[in-house]
């Protein structure tokens, strides 16, 4: 906490003029200083886009049809008027504001400049203090591309670390935290809902609400030894109807929902015991690809079990549009969903499938920063045998109380320390 303040003190006595917002933002390259106005009005601060990508030597293309796309270090990145989201690739990145046009000329959310870009683009790092985008030279950071002559097989070298050599890497001391903090740990499936089987092929065999409770109750551990307030939605081996799994977080007031489940490769993969390996992070939105939308359907298979009241009545498909309460939470979701990857990462022996998005009858209902965790894929062999073993899923259980707790620390530290 100390240090955080420090940080603050900092920062305000590098603000250029004290109180005043700044009324541009300065774009530093190796060789060159240049400008982009900030323009201010009730919806925030915007910049102007050409002004920016002409600092940074990009381009912006036209406004047609209320579209418009910017290049910025060989990065493209879409926009549409009045949608506050960025599209890279099929990636859908939720903005403050929306973006706007005035007399032909486009204006990006200042959110976009100081957050979303530096993460989508290299090279770019941007001071709040100082309003800020300085360009960085990356060659030196980068990793050399594998070379064509490694005898290394590039299935082995993605598998990094691998189980016989993991290790939790020490970190250091937490600050103490001053907020009260509330997490709902949701353990997927439970009682007649086994969730998925494992491994395809034989060896030990896992059922997925064996290992989501045993992992979960190992994240309700940890987080409290740190001071953090856990419900859990199910500590037994009983079924939750996925609704209740939010309004339970809801009822709660939790500050994050965290459901945590295992992922199943399809038989009709080819190769699917192997190929199927690797864990991500997902955060409510709608499914962009064809896996997350499997992933997606193979979650909420769960409502077969659900009969009665608890049974879900329609299913919304304009829930972006419509859902307004959880739509808030899109970006913070999304970056609770990168903290628990960067968590997960560390220690996993398969592959980092990254965050993806779904809409996942589970997180619709939590109106809250909420993610849904594939820890592993149980059919892999393996994998299994991780996500099986007790002493690994404190390790994986660690990873994701580490992600969650960077995640606050770093909102926090936004923030400034309040809510
Ligand atoms: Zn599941």
């Amino acid at each position: 906490m100390i240090a955080a303040l420090a940080v603050l003190l900092q920062i305000s006595a590098a603000a250029p003029v004290s109180g005043a917002p700044p009324s541009h933002i300065t774009v530093r390259t190796a060789s060159s200083t240049g400008a982009a106005p900030i323009v201010r009005s009730s919806a925030g601060a915007f910049v102007s886009a050409s002004a920016l990508t002409r600092a940074l030597g990009g381009t912006t293309s036209p406004v047609e049809n209320g579209r418009f796309t910017v290049d910025i270090r060989g990065t493209t990145v879409s926009f549409v008027e009045g949608v506050p989201f960025a599209r890279v690739d099929s990636v859908i990145l939720p903005m403050s504001a929306a973006p706007y046009s005035a007399a032909g000329a486009a204006y990006l959310p200042l959110h976009f400049v100081a957050e979303l870009l530096p993460r989508v683009t290299t090279g770019l790092y941007y001071d709040v203090a100082m309003a800020e985008l300085r360009v960085f030279n990356t060659v030196t950071q980068s990793r050399p591309p594998p070379s064509p002559q490694s005898t290394q097989p590039a299935e082995e070298r993605a598998a990094s670390p691998t189980v016989a050599s993991l290790e939790v890497p020490p970190r250091a001391p937490r600050a103490r935290r001053t907020t009260p903090r509330r997490i709902v740990i949701d353990a997927g499936h439970g009682g007649p809902d086994n969730g998925m089987t494992g491994p395809m092929g034989g060896g030990p065999r896992i059922y997925e609400k064996h290992i989501t409770l045993a992992v979960s109750r190992q994240v309700a551990e940890i987080l409290r030894a740190e001071g953090i307030e856990v419900v859990m939605t199910r500590t037994r081996d009983t079924l939750i109807a996925l609704s209740d799994r939010g309004r339970i977080a809801n009822r709660n007031k939790a500050d994050l929902f965290i459901s945590v489940h295992v992922n199943a490769a399809p038989t009709t993969w080819r190769n699917a015991a192997q190929a199927g390996r690797g864990f991500e992070t997902y955060f409510l939105a709608e499914a962009k690809t064809e896996e997350a939308r499997r992933v997606e359907q193979m979650e909420n298979e769960s409502v077969r079990f659900e009969t009665g009241a608890n049974a879900p009545k329609g299913d919304p498909l304009s829930f972006i549009i419509n859902d307004m309460a959880q739509n808030e939470h899109l970006r913070e979701s999304n970056d609770l969903a990168e903290s628990i990857q960067q968590g997960l990462r560390r220690i996993h022996p398969g592959p980092n499938r990254g965050v993806k998005q779904a809409n996942f009858a589970v997180l619709r209902t939590s109106f809250m920063p909420a993610v849904l965790v594939e820890i592993g894929f149980g059919t892999n062999p393996e994998e299994a045998a991780f996500m099986g073993d007790p002493s690994k899923q404190r390790v994986i259980a660690r990873a994701i109380a580490d992600g969650a707790l960077d995640y606050l620390d770093h909102y926090e530290q936004r923030v400034g320390g309040t809510r």
